[in-house]
């Protein structure tokens, strides 16, 4: 072990102490019972206090390109399902993609993170291809494009990919039947082995709001997250498409949310925490909150604006790309919270 590993161990064992000491500790009902408190503000102050220490003052903001909407999966929850015929499909040409992130890069963004629906078009050749050419940039490369066999994200990874992001979604077998017609949780969670596995740092996450989860869920979903040995954790409220079968029910709740960030953030004390941009649509007054429970990761749309509104995941208002000014203009508001920009 090398001695920046060496000093990272020590710190991360002070941090459980530190975190045992509070009663956050891995195991499910004791954290579902912290979910519950009626007062969380003590477990907010302790995931600002392990995110200053672990990760400083910097706010990461990552380049998210959306490539295609094509999808070939059914997931009950999400505008981009196959069965939402009244969305139209678009897929960019690699070429579009490599000079979109090149701008990006240029911008000042060190992460691109390529996301796609499930689009079979999209061979892992291609996409390799495309991943080596912004390699070229200089700019680390996530790909965020959904489940794909041990080998193919062999070709990614020997192409240069870094991260790979591809949330659980929740943990609870039962739910995630329920919600997605094409896939099992076994799978999404062999992929997710896979990919560490092969030397990416990966990224999963889950959502909160759906139908049948309790304070118990969600403290399986974060035991899930510690168990895999997360790099990145992408924690965001369930938000309803109006061309989805769950249209008619609530969003996630925004205080639920922050609630397990934080606490992300305490039992994984390293791990890199976005404020999830449906997080972003629903909070309002609270925005920037959830910088200072832990979250130390934002990300911002690259894609071009004449295909932008047709990522629809879930509803939200979006505005014409400028690649360069929205960087500008994040970099400013990162600045006035006291953050630095990175
Ligand atoms: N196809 C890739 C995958 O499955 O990982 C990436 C694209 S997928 C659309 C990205 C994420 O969007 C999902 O992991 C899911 O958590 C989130 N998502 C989809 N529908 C959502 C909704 N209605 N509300 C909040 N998040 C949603």
């Amino acid at each position: 072990m090398d001695s920046s590993a060496g000093r990272r161990g020590e710190q991360l064992a002070a941090l459980r102490l530190r975190a045992e000491e509070h009663g956050v500790i891995p195991e499910a009902k004791a954290l579902a019972a912290l979910l519950r408190r009626r007062d969380f503000s003590e477990f907010y102050r302790l995931a600002d206090d392990f995110r200053r220490e672990t990760k400083g003052d910097a706010i990461l903001i990552r380049a998210i390109l959306e490539f295609s909407n094509h999808c070939r999966r059914r997931c009950r929850y999400c505008g981009l399902n196959s069965e939402n015929r009244a969305l139209s499909r678009y897929r960019l040409s690699p070429a579009e993609m490599v000079e979109t992130a090149a701008e990006a890069a240029r911008a000042g963004y060190r992460t691109i993170v390529l996301q796609s629906g499930e689009d079979p078009w999209f061979t892992p050749e291609i996409l390799a291809d495309v991943v080596r050419e912004i390699k070229k940039t200089g700019a680390a490369v996530t790909v965020s494009a959904g489940e794909k066999r041990r080998e193919d994200y062999r070709i990614l990874r020997e192409a240069g990919a870094d991260r790979y992001l591809m949330k659980h979604e929740t943990a609870d077998e039962r739910i995630y039947r329920s919600l997605h017609p094409c896939g099992t949780l076994e799978n999404r969670v062999r992929g997710l082995r896979d990919l560490k596995e092969l030397g990416f740092e990966v990224g999963s996450g889950f959502m909160i709001g759906l139908p049948g989860q309790t304070e118990e869920t969600i403290a399986r979903d974060l035991l899930l997250l510690l168990e895999l040995g997360c790099d990145m954790a992408g924690i965001g409220p369930f938000v309803p498409h109006p061309e989805t079968a769950l249209r008619d029910l609530p969003h996630g709740s925004v205080a639920m949310t922050s609630r397990a960030v934080a606490l992300a953030r305490i039992l994984m004390p390293f791990c890199n925490l976005p404020a999830t941009t449906a997080l972003g649509v629903l909070d309002g007054e609270e925005k920037n909150a959830v910088f200072s429970r832990g979250a130390n990761v934002i990300m911002r749309k690259v894609t071009p604006s004449r295909v932008k509104r047709l990522y629809q995941i879930y509803p939200s208002e979006l505005r014409d790309t400028d690649i360069a000014a929205e960087r500008r203009a994040l970099e400013g508001e990162i600045r006035a919270m006291g953050r630095v920009p990175v």
